[in-house]
């Protein structure tokens, strides 16, 4: 029996205002776009960017790669949008999350940069749903709780001052994670 908080859909997750905390594979969302957590060359790499470019097939990639030559990259804390190519989702944003060193090289503004930045697109493109893991907390081992509590702020600032997106999804792998969540939309 599924979980509450592993419902079929997105859109029956626990919502918290206009964000929604959901536990599952981000590659199967349907929103709107879904963020990546890439990395600066743009060309894939392990993690939830892998789990994207193979389920998306070879049209992102080729889209990051005009990108790449386009400007050489995405520096932490920028964003750049592409097609979904086979994904559920229409768009996928990547996004570049700090590696965290200790926490005193500028990772908290770097991170925060990354949910504004991909928060900026997905207004510039009217989206009405976006769904972000937990950018830098896997192989870029930022701690997971105050990368939550940065993500979380983030979004209810943007959100307080912007229609779109209409609803922000955030994707969790495990309860740790989901707890670390919940503290920080319950405050
Ligand atoms: P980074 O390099 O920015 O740390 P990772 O891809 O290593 O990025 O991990 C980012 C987060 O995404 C981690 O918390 C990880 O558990 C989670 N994650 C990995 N695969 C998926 C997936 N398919 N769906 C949702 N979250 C995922």
């Amino acid at each position: 029996m599924p979980s509450p908080t592993s419902p079929s859909s997105w859109r029956d997750a626990p919502i918290f205002g206009r964000i929604r905390l959901y536990q599952g594979d981000i590659t199967r969302l349907d929103t709107e776009a879904i963020v990546n957590a890439a990395n600066t060359s743009l060309l894939g790499g392990g993690g939830v960017d892998g789990a994207i470019h193979r389920a998306g097939g070879p049209a992102i990639l080729e889209a990051c790669r005009q990108i790449r030559a386009r400007q050489g990259g995405c520096p932490p804390g920028e964003a750049v949008l592409t097609p979904g190519g086979r994904l559920p989702a229409r768009y996928v944003i990547h996004t570049v999350g700090p590696v965290w060193q200790g926490g005193h090289k500028q990772e908290p503004e770097l991170l925060a940069r990354c949910y504004r930045n991909s928060l900026a697109l997905a207004e510039e493109k009217q989206l009405e749903s976006v769904a972000f893991p937990g950018i830098s907390t896997g192989i870029y081992g930022y701690p997971k709780a105050e990368a939550a509590a940065i993500a979380v702020r983030e979004a209810r600032t943007f959100l307080a001052e912007h229609a779109f997106p209409a609803t922000v999804v955030f994707v969790v792998f495990d309860e740790e994670a989901r707890r670390f969540y919940e503290q920080a939309l319950q405050t």
